[in-house]
């Protein structure tokens, strides 16, 4: 059976972005492959955070996996700290991992730029803060990650477009280990025809896989974005859900339309009611194209609030049984350790280690 690794950071409730590009695939993906489905709270640390904050989402998080339809009879569901081998690999990896490959990372250039330009009256603090302010685990965060896909000898990960870039630096961390410690002498020891490691591909959904904010249709919608307003989170009331579309920003042309790239706000926008309601873009044109948006968004916030209602009675009543969450995260946590340790052993074994 084929292989399939993802997660999501427990920075926040999961947003509209997060449950169209992947946790909707989750579902899917579950069915006929071997899934593991984690909440990477290491990799929440790596901004600033509050060790309450990250211990109550953590479980939200994993609330929301099920609540989204994620099957803890079908998929391994755990919490990445929970699993040693993450931080051990990791290590190994980063070592095998040029920096010139982690500078061109685009995520990094963005996250690190905004915590860089904070504002203040005093200059010299602002400078000061700033500097101290990006962690080097901001860094190096896609070595993690690629730890997190590679330790499963994943082949699918089904992720929004943002990560794209990631994958890509996974593969060719997981080539170059190959090239470098796979090979004859790698099979003589018992080796998996040579190969260390395995190469995953990105699974990126056709509609859905870059959601944007709702305050600026060219920058996506975020968890960690400051304004609450900029997403729609899984468990916004349906008051919430209203007022936020109502104050979603939009554009002065008549009508409504897709793809044109003067109007972001009303792509996006068109393109959460496709997903929320499941029509096709042509019935939409028919039932939309001629709406002004004052007419749109009251049906856009509808159709939103209606597909959430049964993720949000589901999550409802797993919160009132947090024995069972936990029974789950320690059973996907002992299962997803059983496989990981398997492969860091065959890394070190690879690379040299005594083990
Ligand atoms: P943060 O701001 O803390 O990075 P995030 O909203 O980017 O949070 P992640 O936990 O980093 O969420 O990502 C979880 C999954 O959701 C990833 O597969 C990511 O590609 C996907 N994803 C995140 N944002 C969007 C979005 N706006 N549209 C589609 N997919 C998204
Ligand atoms: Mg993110």
């Amino acid at each position: 059976r084929k292989r399939v690794l993802s997660g999501a950071q427990p920075t926040g409730i999961l947003h509209l972005g997060n449950y169209y590009g992947a946790i909707r695939n989750y579902v899917d993906l579950q069915e006929n492959r071997d899934a593991f489905y984690t909440i990477v709270d290491l990799h929440a640390i790596t901004v600033s955070h509050d060790p309450k904050e990250l211990r109550e989402s953590t479980r939200t998080t994993a609330a929301l996996y099920l609540a989204s339809g994620v099957d803890p009879k079908q998929a391994t569901i755990f919490v990445q700290s929970q699993v040693k081998a993450h931080t051990e690999l990791s290590w190994l990896l980063q070592c095998a991992t040029p920096i010139g490959w982690l500078e061109r990372m685009i995520q990094f250039k963005e996250k690190s730029r905004k915590l860089r330009n904070m504002e203040g009256d005093d200059e010299e603090e602002v400078k000061r803060r700033s500097q101290e302010s990006v962690s080097t685990g901001l860094f190096t965060y896609p070595v993690l990650m690629a730890a997190d896909i590679l330790l499963y000898r994943a082949d699918l990960v089904p992720v929004g477009e943002d990560q794209k870039q990631h994958i890509e630096l996974t593969r060719d961390i997981a080539v170059r280990i190959n090239d470098k410690y796979g090979g004859k002498k790698w099979k003589k020891r018992g080796g998996r025809g040579g190969r260390v490691l395995s190469v995953p591909e990105p699974y990126i959904p056709p509609v859905g896989a870059r959601i944007m904010s709702l305050q600026d249709g060219t920058s996506k919608m975020s968890k960690s974005a400051e304004n609450d307003a900029s997403r729609i989170n899984l468990l916004d009331t349906p008051k919430q859900i209203e007022t936020k579309f109502k104050r979603a920003k939009t554009d002065a042309f008549e009508g409504l339309e897709f793809g044109n790239p003067e109007r972001p706000e009303a792509t996006n926008l068109l393109s959460i009611y496709q997903l929320a309601t499941g029509y096709n873009k042509e019935s939409i044109m028919r039932e939309c194209g001629s709406m002004r948006w004052g007419e749109f968004k009251p049906k856009l916030a509808e159709a939103v609030i209606a597909s959430l209602g049964p993720l949000q009675s589901r999550y409802n009543e797993l919160v009132d049984d947090p024995a069972y969450l936990d029974a789950i995260l320690k059973e996907g946590a002992e299962k997803a350790s059983g496989v990981a340790e398997q492969t860091v052993k065959d890394v070190k074994d690879a690379m040299g280690f005594l083990i």
